[in-house]
């Protein structure tokens, strides 16, 4: 599957596992959200202006949370697709070659440090 022997392409064979690894435990963890999420609603039928505001508060967190990960699972989706793609590894914004330690600490890293920035800022 992962023709060449450069730095690039091995180092993409790591990062599919871990990428692999990590979109498996998202669709675990978003399977999780959606079920207490359906728990929320339940209890929302249940009497009592207090616990109905708190039911509302679980059920934005839980939202929220379920927004977080859909995020995250679109986005190690997309760092699989590139690495199926032979374009990994690259800044999606300028083409520079992202640096080892960035794609190691979020290996489904899509922009340079700089590229990140510029887009934070904005
Ligand atoms: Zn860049």
């Amino acid at each position: 599957m992962f023709k060449g022997d450069d730095q690039v392409k091995s180092d993409a064979t790591k990062f599919h596992h871990r990428l692999s690894t990590e979109l498996q435990q998202l669709v675990e963890a978003i399977a999780q959200a959606e079920a207490s999420a359906g728990t929320v609603r339940l209890d929302q039928s249940s009497v009592g202006r207090v616990s109905r505001m708190d039911a509302m508060q679980q059920q934005a967190m839980a939202r929220g949370l379920q927004e977080r990960l859909a995020t995250r699972k679109r986005k190690t989706e997309a760092a699989l697709a590139r690495i199926e793609s032979g374009t990994y590894g690259r800044c999606c914004e300028c083409q520079t070659e992202l640096k080892a330690e960035r794609i190691d600490a979020d290996p489904a890293a899509v922009f340079c440090a700089a590229c990140a920035a510029e887009r934070e800022t904005l």
